[in-house]
């Protein structure tokens, strides 16, 4: 057999329809679609509002077993799966993935465009800038960063009076406030429109968010991996009179408006969670909100396009969309509900959207399920489970992964399978538990003997799945994922009986206690001083009943990286509760989460290069 070439040389070795012509396949109007070069185009929202009576389409989730560090699949199966669906069984699809952060693209991990046959194309452009939305993260969210530091410096270099008369400047001897200044009054209790009529207290209460700067949580962002940046100093300059203060830089894609981007579904729904976002608290213990600081029209500014879905496609032609990429830590880890909600649309009620759930199914589609599915109302026909033979033996003791290349003295070793099985049977009753047929998609590599396939689709349909199928995809594109795309045919027309795993009005322990109890297979949680703290601050707070985004490795259903398979009776810790307020939702940290990563000693920089004479580029993967 061929091997396989690498991921760009079979993705520059397909020449893409021109976007607009994918654009009027799918059935969207000129005017809805947005251009950005031939290969990518932004889609107006207005399309969702021309479609609002259009029955929606199935709804697939891709998910997966416990992975090992190298990934098993997900995006090559959600991939191979609509090219499968599309150019091979002839339905209307759709695949709704994540736009993946620069970071790992130049760091360890390299591209998430899909692989080998199952691509988004061109995966340069899906790796790299793509439309800039990103970039317009960074900028809004730096924006944020300044007006808190500054508005602090202000504030403590300011009398009252000289703060008001800056706050509401007069303009030809009249004050006038601000449409965000009378939201902020309203906040206060002030019913006052007239600056005139404040009273000194008034005044003091207005003009001073009086924020203590010990309780920032609102941090930088930039999307590089740049270790350095995860402790520095800000405020070193004479200017700003010693008000220096130990900061850091995150990662781009753990920025919270990453979260709000993901799970907005309008312009307006967008605007508000934006204003919701909260940045630290006030000396009186209250949350101080981007709203409070002004800054929530600018941010809408900022993000206007971003906003708009990015219409790609993959190598066999069948439309994506690539909106949105939050961290699946520290935020829920799943593309956007606009992107979701307008391809459900596009494809009509016999049509499939296939979207996918970062990291296992214990995090990603927990997530995408109590999280992004309550707030969309859209409901899910179909779990796609994707297992590796490789993580599988891993699970059963073999030695942890570092290559694709599996485990040579493991090959043909049924009985460490069969053993890790459990991780596989145990991820099938997850999402089992959400009322929701399960398919398996066994990823196929070429080192996988055919007992070892035939085993784990055996003890998957054994575990509970509606079915198990061995694919073969990422070798042979969407003809190798066919036998996949019925068996998600077939599962789509059970009825579904989905329900949440909890209900937001549990006390926020409870809920925490739940998801590590039925999800996990932890015995119960432990909660350290500073999370009981948070438990009660955020309940005081009004903010008891968000849904619950747990912050815990990928690498293991517990919190230890090196318990494999299905671990049972541990109790799981969690360090400290932060809050997403504009997203929506209370994060605990179970264990420490690095929110910046840093580049090894060999970076996948050192493979990227332009050719200067073609314009092409080379080396990503
Ligand atoms: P995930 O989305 O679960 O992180 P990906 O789909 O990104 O996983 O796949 C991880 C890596 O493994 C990619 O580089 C992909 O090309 C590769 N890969 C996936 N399936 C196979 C396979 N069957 N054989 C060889 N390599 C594969």
């Amino acid at each position: 057999k061929v091997p396989v070439p690498s991921d760009i040389e079979i993705s520059q070795s397909c020449i893409p329809k021109p976007i607009d012509q994918v654009a009027r396949e799918v059935g969207l109007f000129p005017d809805e679609v947005e251009l950005y070069g031939q290969t990518k185009a932004k889609v107006h929202l207005s399309a969702l509002e021309r479609l609002k009576s259009q029955p929606d389409g199935k709804y697939i989730v891709v998910t997966g077993i416990t992975p090992t560090p190298l990934g098993e699949g997900k995006s090559t199966t959600t991939v191979g799966l609509v090219q499968a669906l599309g150019a091979h069984l002839h339905q209307n699809v759709f695949a709704c993935v994540r736009q993946p952060s620069q970071g790992p693209t130049f760091g360890i991990k390299g591209g998430a465009a899909g692989g080998g046959y199952c691509q988004v194309i061109p995966m340069d452009e899906f790796n790299l800038h793509l439309t800039g939305d990103i970039h317009a993260i960074t900028a809004a969210n730096n924006l944020v960063a300044a007006a808190v530091d500054a508005r602090i410096f202000h504030e403590l270099t300011q009398t009252d009076q000289a703060l008001y008369s800056r706050l509401v400047p007069s303009v030809n001897g009249v004050r006038k406030f601000s449409d965000i200044q009378i939201r902020r009054l309203q906040k206060l209790g002030i019913n006052k429109t007239d600056p005139a009529t404040l009273t000194k207290e008034e005044v003091n209460f207005f003009v001073r968010l009086d924020i203590d700067p010990s309780t920032i949580t609102w941090q930088r962002v930039l999307d590089t991996n740049d270790r350095f940046l995860r402790k520095i100093t800000i405020g070193q300059s004479p200017t700003e009179k010693g008000f220096s203060r130990t900061a850091q830089f995150d990662i781009t894609v753990s920025s919270e408006i990453m979260a709000v981007l993901a799970l907005s579904d309008g312009l307006d729904d967008m605007k508000k969670r934006l204003g919701r976002m909260v940045v630290a608290s006030s000396k009186r213990g209250e949350p101080v909100t981007a709203d409070d600081l002004g800054v929530t029209g600018a941010l809408a500014v900022l993000m206007k396009d971003a906003v708009k879905p990015n219409l790609m496609q993959t190598l066999e032609g069948t439309p994506v969309f690539v909106h949105a990429g939050p961290f699946a830590n520290i935020a829920h880890g799943n593309s956007s509900v606009l992107a979701d909600k307008i391809a459900l649309k596009l494809v009509g009620k016999e049509g499939f959207v296939v979207t996918e759930a970062g990291f296992g199914a214990d995090i990603g589609m927990e997530k995408f399920f109590n999280i992004k599915c309550r707030y969309s109302g859209l409901r899910p026909h179909v779990v796609v489970l994707v297992a590796t033979v490789r993580a599988l033996k891993m699970h059963g003791g073999g030695p942890a992964v570092s290559t694709g290349q599996g485990v040579p003295w493991a090959r043909g070793n049924l009985q460490l399978l069969a053993k890790g099985c459990s991780n596989l049977n145990k991820q099938i009753q997850n999402a089992r538990m959400f009322g929701v047929p399960v398919v398996v998609a066994v990823n196929a590599f070429k080192t996988d003997t055919k007992a070892e396939l035939a085993l784990v689709v055996q003890l998957a349909k054994e575990a509970g799945a509606f079915d198990a199928v061995e694919c073969t995809h990422w070798a042979e594109g969407g003809k190798g994922a066919v036998a996949l795309a019925q068996a998600v045919q077939r599962a789509s027309q059970t009825p579904s009986n989905f329900r949440f795993l909890y209900n937001l009005e549990l006390p926020v322990i409870d809920k925490i206690r739940l998801i590590a109890k039925q999800i996990y297979g932890a015995s119960d949680i432990e909660l350290l001083p500073e999370a009981q703290e948070k438990v009660a601050m955020y309940t005081k707070q009004g903010f008891g009943n968000l849904p619950i985004c747990m912050a815990k490795t990928h690498l293991s259903l517990s919190h230890d990286p090196e318990q494999k398979g299905a671990p049972t009776g541990f109790i799981l810790p969690i360090r400290d509760i932060r809050a997403s307020v504009g997203a929506g939702f209370l994060y605990p940290l179970v264990g420490t989460m690095s929110t910046m990563p840093g580049l090894p000693t060999r970076p996948c920089f050192y493979d990227i290069d332009l050719d200067t004479a073609s314009g092409e580029v080379k080396g990503l993967f």
